[in-house]
């Protein structure tokens, strides 16, 4: 099978959506693979890396769409892209089909072959497309909360770990799903004290289980929020409703109980966000400030570091690629119910319910 891989074009986009590792395991199986010139520059690939394990570079992202069977990428195709997509074409990104109406008609317009990422789902319903990004989400929430808590940056002035005699910085985070896991990992690692809430107390039995001695868990319920949020230094959203809109955690009448300079990372931002006072930022101006209380929004959190979300991406999506270039993709979707999930839009149908009932279309 022919493979293309172009240069994401959306604004700040820096990732690629196959890595030269993956290249490799393609051109093993004796597939050829293009990738355009410069696609994997902000990832840290130069073009001489991907020649090197057999890759063919094309000048253009126009002949990189014509010459292939599948493209496989990152995010969703913006407007100059639905042009280049051609009938039969497998196209295997991140699409998100339910926010974006016009996405859909040029998808169902173009008769190509759409496997969303964020629509893989296993069994036992984790998304194995979704889980990487949410890993550094939450190790990045940390990240940005501890700079933020600086004086310069508008924060208290705390240091996460604190010193020798001096308290650690308190962290509460409100949902223990993977972004909440990973956010705590890295506080804990800080030497802050940190408090996990979450609704699901099997949830709570598990991660008190296996986290470290300096995080603790908490009944998420308003009462004991509003206890804590007095004494908190750093909060950090990642709670998630499956198909809906996150609640409203933290409300701007709670903002009060909280002393000037506290610091709240919105990652469930991309769900409408988990603090009423949470509206989306860029990387660009990521943070502003409410009632005295910094706030960071960014809705794509893991685009700060391609490098590392580039690699956790490609990770996770090179089995089923292999498999779709191996198999064809009827084939690969047969075997595998998981990828079968992911296919949205098959030449001119929605064959995704809750796509086609976002949209009154025929399903
Ligand atoms: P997850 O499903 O693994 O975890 C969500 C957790 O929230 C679950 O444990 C659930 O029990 C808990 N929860 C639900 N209601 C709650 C409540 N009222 N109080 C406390 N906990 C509650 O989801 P995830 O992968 O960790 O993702 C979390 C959010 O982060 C999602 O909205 C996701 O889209 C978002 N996200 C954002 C970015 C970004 O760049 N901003 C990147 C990745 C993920």
């Amino acid at each position: 099978m022919i493979i293309g891989v172009p240069k994401e074009i959306k604004n700040n986009e820096n990732r690629v959506g196959m890595t030269p590792a993956g290249v490799a395991e393609l051109v093993k199986r004796g597939h050829t693979v293009y990738v355009q010139a410069s696609a994997g520059a902000n990832s840290g690939f130069s073009d001489d890396d991907y020649i090197a394990v057999g890759a063919k570079t094309l000048p253009s992202i126009e002949e990189t769409y014509a010459i292939a069977d599948m493209i496989v990428k990152v995010k969703e195709p913006i407007a100059p892209e639905y042009k280049l997509i051609k009938k039969g074409q497998v196209v295997f990104t991140y699409f998100h089909f339910a926010a974006d109406k016009l996405l859909t008609e040029a998808m169902i317009e173009s008769g190509a072959i759409c496997i969303a990422y964020e629509t893989v789902e296993k069994e036992d319903h984790s998304l194995p497309l979704l889980t990487p990004m949410s890993e550094v989400a939450g190790r990045m929430a940390t990240q940005v909360g501890a700079r933020f808590l600086e004086k310069p940056q508008g924060g208290k002035g705390k240091l996460m770990g604190g010193v020798t005699g001096v308290r650690p910085a308190r962290v509460l985070i409100l949902g223990g799903g993977i972004v909440g896991t990973n956010a705590a990992q890295i506080a804990a690692g800080m030497g802050a004290e940190v408090l996990i809430a979450d609704i699901n107390l099997p949830r709570l039995r598990y991660l008190s289980e296996v986290m470290p001695k300096n995080v603790k868990t908490l009944y998420s319920s308003t009462h004991n929020i509003k206890m804590e949020l007095p004494n908190i230094d750093l909060v950090i959203g990642s709670v998630l409703i499956p198909g809906d809109k996150a609640p409203h955690l933290i409300t701007k009448e709670m903002l009060k109980l909280m002393k000037p300079g506290t610091v709240l990372v919105d990652v469930a931002i991309d769900q409408g966000g988990c603090f009423e006072t949470s509206h989306p930022t860029t990387h660009s101006d990521p943070a502003y400030v409410i009632d005295g209380i910094v706030h960071y929004a960014v809705a794509n959190i893991p685009g700060a570091v391609p490098f590392t979300s580039t690699m956790a991406l490609t990770n996770a999506t090179l089995p089923y690629t292999v498999a779709l270039a191996c198999k064809g993709w009827k084939q690969a979707c047969k075997d595998d119910p998981a990828l079968a999930l992911g296919v949205n839009v098959v030449e001119g149908k929605v064959t995704y319910k809750a796509v086609a009932d976002v949209f009154g279309l025929k399903y």
